[in-house]
């Protein structure tokens, strides 16, 4: 039984603790569109800057880019998108209620929602329909046919057409790669549960271009480097599978499709996808632009277009599932305390300081130790309420270090450390703790 009071649970902490806002609340929110308040804008941040840590800076195969949103209209006819980027859709002519076909075995009758869609007396479903996912919007200030643009429904494109740019600007070979993070929309028919599927989102995508017939044996290397990444990311590995694309499941450009999926409260679901998109997409920008794309292999001497091997994450969704990795009630003493026990590396807030009480000189020094923190990491001061119930409120964020400076601070020029997930406290030198979290962020960096 999916548990999905751990969702509400997750949604309400997220709230009120600054990670996830309701798009526009205050007119009654926008369906399925979400902001990210103090904390999340970190934590995602944080997911972000640890991939592209992974696969720009600590590779030299692999170059970044950052294309714009909007594209010739031209590109989303060479992909496919304008004729084929639908999902099935199903109207209930008795409720009005909207369905994706494919999807109706995890959908609920609005009226009867022990039923699935069709299977309540009073359901009445229409054949199914294609539906474009695209947004379309126009560009300059005639509506009309000719004017049509759409926003990106995924960041590749830009990609595969800047792909020689790169090539040229770089002193890249095949095989190489190019990484970028951006906004895709999709006008999904049923977005849903929290920030797992929106019609706004992120992607963090990687195309990594390589010579034909060496495209399985890297695509294999791939995967293995995805889900070693989700691995150091924290999160469970017992909750992380492979999910193989059959025939009927495949995308029209791909060759292999491997999802890696997690098992979210509402059961196991993709967080990314691994592609092997052959040569489809180099070779629909050629015909429909009229530009050459092949690549000219000076040491074989040869002409080819490249095969490309994609890694395609969903930064929105990578932070729901390190979220709900992260999540966990203990009992502690009768009492439950909640902790999100981020890994260090993602954590919003890395380090707390509290003065045990709010005289005797104590927040001076605290005030001190505070600047000295935020000068390299995002840090925390809060010198209001009982010290358990401060600490509670840091692990409730997953915050991972929490400094109490205490009366014998002022004479031995130590503080306590207290450890998030542990709760064990220790001593160490005032003097030494910006170092000593700089090294503990480091081994936990790996
Ligand atoms: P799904 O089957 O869930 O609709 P998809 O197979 O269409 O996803 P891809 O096109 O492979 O997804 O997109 C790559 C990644 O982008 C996904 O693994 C996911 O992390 C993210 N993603 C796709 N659609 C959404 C969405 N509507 N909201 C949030 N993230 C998304």
């Amino acid at each position: 039984m999916a548990d999905t009071s751990l969702m509400d649970k997750l949604v309400s902490l997220a709230k009120r603790r600054g990670f996830v806002f309701q798009s526009s609340e205050v007119y009654g929110g926008l369906g399925s569109v979400w902001d990210y308040g103090p904390l999340g804008v970190e934590l995602k941040r944080n997911v972000k800057d640890r991939w592209w840590r992974a696969m720009v800076h600590a590779r030299d195969d692999i170059e970044g880019l950052d294309a714009a949103i909007l594209m010739h209209p031209k590109v989303w006819e060479a992909s496919g998108h304008v004729s084929g980027f639908t999902d099935p859709l199903v109207d209930c002519r008795t409720c009005k209620a909207r369905f994706r076909a494919d999807k109706l075995d995890d959908a609920r009758c609005p009226q009867k929602p022990s039923k699935g869609p069709g299977e309540h007396t009073a359901c009445d479903l229409t054949e199914p329909r294609n539906f474009n996912l695209m947004f379309k919007t126009f560009m300059g200030p005639v509506e009309e046919s000719a004017a049509v643009i759409y926003l990106r429904p995924e960041t590749a494109q830009g990609i595969y057409v800047n792909y020689q740019n790169v090539l040229n600007a770089t002193r890249q070979k095949i095989p190489f790669g190019i990484a970028q993070i951006g906004k895709a929309f999709r006008n999904e028919i049923t977005p849903g549960n929290f920030i797992f599927r929106t019609r706004e989102f992120e992607q963090m995508e990687m195309q990594f271009f390589v010579t034909p017939g060496t495209d399985e044996e890297w695509f294999e290397r791939w995967r293995g480097l995805r889900m070693g990444w989700h691995h150091a990311l924290g999160l469970d590995p017992a909750r992380l599978r492979w999910h193989e694309h059959g025939e009927g499941e495949l995308a029209h450009y791909a060759k292999a499709a491997y999802d890696i999926e997690y098992e979210f409260p509402f059961g196991w679901q993709e967080i990314e996808g691994v592609h092997n998109r052959t040569d489809f997409d180099l070779g629909r920008h050629q015909e429909f632009s009229g530009k050459k794309l092949e690549y000219f292999d000076q040491a074989a001497n040869t002409r080819y277009l490249p095969y490309v091997v994609e890694t395609s994450a969903g930064a929105d969704r990578v932070t729901l599932t390190v979220m709900v990795d992260a999540y966990r009630e203990e009992d502690v003493e009768g009492e439950v305390r909640v902790v999100m026990g981020f890994h260090p590396a993602i954590a919003p807030i890395k380090a707390a300081v509290l003065p045990l009480t709010k005289k005797d000189g104590l927040p001076e020094v605290a005030l001190e130790l505070y600047h000295d923190l935020r000068r390299t990491i995002p840090a925390f001061y809060d010198d209001g309420g009982a010290i358990g119930r401060r600490y509670r409120r840091q692990d409730e964020v997953g915050t991972p270090w929490c400094f109490t400076v205490d009366h014998d601070t002022l004479t031995d020029r130590t503080v306590t450390v207290r450890h998030r997930d542990s709760m064990a406290q220790e001593r160490i030198a005032l003097d030494q703790v910006v170092q000593w979290t700089a090294a503990q962020l480091t081994q936990a960096a790996g």
